[in-house]
């Protein structure tokens, strides 16, 4: 039998990892199964439950439930417990342990094929939400010169900053600063909206990146006006789940072909 593993969420119809993790399987030679489970909103420890008694391995964790996995677990990593998140979870015995591989898989995109370097740079970084709780911790483990956290709702964006002791505010608070690095973790893309940004808000040679992917969206567009590279979300969604193979496999799958592959489609 195949060892199972699968990706709770709600919706989920539309997930993409079955298809990057059968992939990862096929090119690292393992013998696993991967799939996608709906979870009803009131029903997740109860289908994660199931899942594991009937033998799945582990298994990752996508909106709207990564606070309420990060609750399920008995041990958690370092990363998880500073996101207050979980998307991945292995089942080790009496144990279920905890991991977020978003913060990982947003560095090795930006590092490893975007060939952006984050030391000693201005780093931005646009929402509270649980997608930027997520990527704070390996951020400044790569040491920028400073980390400003931004948000619509600017209290937030403090109180959130504060726990990493680093600085945050409102957009209103972005006016005379430059950044070498723009990440957009807010919704606002979903919606096709763009928080009020300044003109002026990119150094020379800035890469602008939103984690959001599959179409363009007003913030890519407003950085390609002002002269910024750019970047979605898509190599950050194969990174993590490639980052949470590792955890549960051991190996690493080469992600460059997977990016080109869901790019394509
Ligand atoms: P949350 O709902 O937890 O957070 C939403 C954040 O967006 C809040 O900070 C909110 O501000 C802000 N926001 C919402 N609407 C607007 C708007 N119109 N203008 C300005 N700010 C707004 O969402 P997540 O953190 O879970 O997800 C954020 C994005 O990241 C999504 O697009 C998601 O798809 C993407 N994502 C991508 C991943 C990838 O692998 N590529 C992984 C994880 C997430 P306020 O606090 O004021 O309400």
């Amino acid at each position: 039998m195949p060892d199972r593993y699968a990706v709770f969420g709600h919706p989920i119809a539309h997930s993409k990892s079955p298809r990057i993790h059968a992939e990862f399987a096929r090119q690292c030679g393992q013998k696993l199964v991967y799939e996608a489970i709906l979870a009803p909103r009131e029903g997740f420890s109860d289908a994660v439950r199931n899942f594991r008694n009937d033998g799945g391995r582990g298994c990752n964790v996508t909106v709207p439930f990564k606070e309420e996995a990060y609750s399920l677990c008995t041990r958690r990593t370092p990363r998880a417990e500073a996101a207050g998140a979980v998307n991945t979870l292995s089942f080790q015995g009496e144990d279920i342990l905890g991991d977020n591989t978003d913060g990982a898989g947003l560095v090795r995109d930006l590092t490893l094929n975007l060939g952006m370097g984050l030391a000693g740079g201005d780093i931005l970084l646009m929402g509270a939400g649980g997608a930027a709780r997520g990527v704070i911790l390996p951020l400044l483990e790569c040491q920028p010169a400073r980390l400003f956290i931004a948000n619509r709702t600017a209290a937030k964006a403090e109180a959130l900053a504060a726990r990493f002791h680093i600085h945050g505010g409102g957009y209103a608070d972005l006016a005379g600063k430059r950044f070498d690095l723009v990440i957009n973790a807010t919704a606002a893309s979903l919606g096709g909206d763009l928080p009020p940004l300044p003109d002026a808000l990119f150094a020379p040679g800035a890469l602008a990146y939103d984690m959001m992917y599959g179409r363009d969206t007003p913030f890519l567009a407003f950085a390609r006006e002002c002269g910024a590279r750019t970047a979605d979300g898509l190599g950050m969604l194969v990174e993590q789940a490639a980052e949470a193979f590792f955890v549960w496999r051991g190996v690493r799958p080469d992600t460059a072909p997977v990016i080109a592959a869901l790019r394509e489609a």
